[in-house]
């Protein structure tokens, strides 16, 4: 992808790829989705694929591959232990994270197990400049307790701030002064933070954290599940790497961190995970997890095509015009809603666009879950799929109180390489309907709420009957169903 300036002076992205696959897309009418949304009880993870127009739930697993990538799923080599696709894989994380082991595992959160049961022990402290989902309910299976210290900025919505995951270094080093280091299992440093709105931390704030934890013999774990676009915006946001390149960057950030783990259904086109370090006895602590829980030490439960996949994704992360794809698109999509009023988070992250449903919805108390509501009015008005970000994503604490969380998004994840321009428009065009009838939305309230996750497969209804108005205004308004 690249920036080119039209000759109208207005400058928008520009593909550096052409699409070669394409898959067909059904627009249901708004009846069809309606019937869709209640059968899903209101959580769009519960909608079926045929229902949906533009699947912006996330980007795991769902980037688009390259000819090269599916070239190389062709090649690999199937044996259960020591297959060549497995020491390829190795050899390209070994060049890109500068790390002599991998422990394979069949996605992110899998890496997460693994490290909660190596480290974590009742009573524990994970620090992290935030949490993500999947990482705290692991800690907290282990009976750890997860603190957070991202700086302020990080949880205002909309800010100038270039790096708005940065660690609040005051705040770590009170926390080590008060707690003690010995009972913080890890420092987990997410790049990219997910639930923030895809924000990325600096180089030099990682080092500040580097340093502190060395000093105090506290191991540095990073999340590099999005570290693709991390590395774009150390790129382009943080002066003295502007003339580096992303492969310099990258060992940069390695050489930082005691063990990074990572989503490849992210990180690297594919679907799978691992655990990187250099250190042999982390590794050989680590290690027996691995056939246990996850599949012998030469695929840990991922596929060898996938595996293929990823070490071709990898290479690709380090070029330049395919991981500024990811924030060149969200930044386009974020200021087309800006440019209509609708309240969005700035600066425009990775991952996805996310839209401020504590503003969209300002009507709506928290407790009726703004963001799920906007979430399925969304879907409702476009059949785009995003996801809530916000209460409902948070769990209860044990004894049953619900925490608000900091932020209520709807996140509208732009896949790689998937979507087009005109897609976004669209998006972006019905979105900005909904927030002119925003007053017709209204909260939800639980039918089925599990324990853990719960936001994952819960089920909902709308408090009172905003959906039935919300379908009789589209109709008014655009004289159709679509
Ligand atoms: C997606 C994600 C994970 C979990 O990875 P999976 O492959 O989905 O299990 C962990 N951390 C972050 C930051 C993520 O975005």
């Amino acid at each position: 992808m690249s920036k080119v300036t039209y000759f109208s002076g207005e400058s928008f992205p520009l593909e550096m790829h052409k699409v070669r696959i394409i898959q067909k897309l059904t627009l249901l009418p708004i009846e069809e989705r309606l019937r869709a949304v209640e059968e899903a009880g209101y959580n769009t993870f519960l909608l079926q694929n045929k229902d949906v127009f533009l699947d912006m739930l996330t980007d795991s697993g769902v980037n688009a591959m390259s000819d090269r990538q599916q070239a190389a799923m062709l090649t690999a080599d199937d044996a259960y232990a020591g297959s060549e696709t497995f020491t390829r894989l190795h050899a390209k994380l070994s060049e890109v994270f500068g790390m002599k082991y991998f422990l394979p595992t069949h996605q992110g959160r899998a890496a997460e197990h693994i490290l909660a049961r190596g480290f974590v022990k009742p009573g524990q402290i994970v620090a992290t400049n935030y949490h993500f989902t999947t990482t705290k309910a692991h800690i907290t299976a282990q009976g750890g307790e997860v603190v957070e210290l991202i700086e302020p900025s990080g949880l205002s919505v909309t800010s100038d701030e270039p790096f708005k995951g940065n660690v609040d270094i005051d705040a770590l080093t009170n926390l080590i002064n008060e707690r003690g280091a010995e009972n913080i299992a890890f420092f987990r440093v997410e790049t990219g933070t997910n639930l923030v709105g895809g924000q990325p931390h600096s180089l030099s704030n990682l080092r500040a954290v580097s340093h502190i934890c060395r000093r105090h013999g506290i191991p540095l774990v990073m999340d590099a599940s999005l570290l693709a676009d991390n590395l774009y915006f150390i790129k382009t946001r943080e002066p003295e790497c502007a003339d580096w390149s992303v492969a310099d960057i990258w060992l940069a950030i390695s050489q930082l961190c005691d063990i990074i783990y990572f989503s490849a259904r992210k990180l690297g086109f594919g679907r799978g995970g691992g655990i990187v370090t250099d250190d042999l006895k982390i590794y050989e602590s680590l290690r027996a997890w691995v056939p246990m829980f996850e599949g012998f030490l030469t695929y840990g439960g991922m596929s060898v095509r996938e595996m293929e996949a990823i070490t071709i994704g990898l290479d690709e992360t380090l070029d330049e015009d395919m991981i500024n794809q990811g924030p060149l698109f969200i930044a386009h999509f974020v200021d087309e809603m800006e440019r209509r009023g609708i309240p969005v988070v700035t600066p425009a992250g990775g991952l996805g666009a996310h839209v401020d449903a504590m503003r969209f919805l300002d009507h709506v108390d928290q407790r009726q879950y703004p963001s799920g509501a906007l979430a399925a009015a969304v879907y409702l008005a476009s059949g785009v799929r995003g996801m809530e970000r916000g209460t409902l994503s948070e769990q209860r604490e044990p004894d049953g109180t619900e925490p608000l969380a900091h932020m209520e998004l709807l996140r509208l994840a732009l896949p790689r390489r998937v979507f087009t321009l005109s897609q976004v428009q669209y998006a972006t065009d019905r979105i900005h309907w909904v927030y002119a009838n925003r007053r017709i939305v209204g909260g939800l309230e639980w039918v089925e709420e599990p324990e853990i996750l719960r936001f994952f497969y819960g089920r909902l209804r709308a408090v009172g009957d905003w959906q039935h108005a919300l379908v009789a205004k589209f109709r008014e308004d655009f004289g159709s169903s679509l």
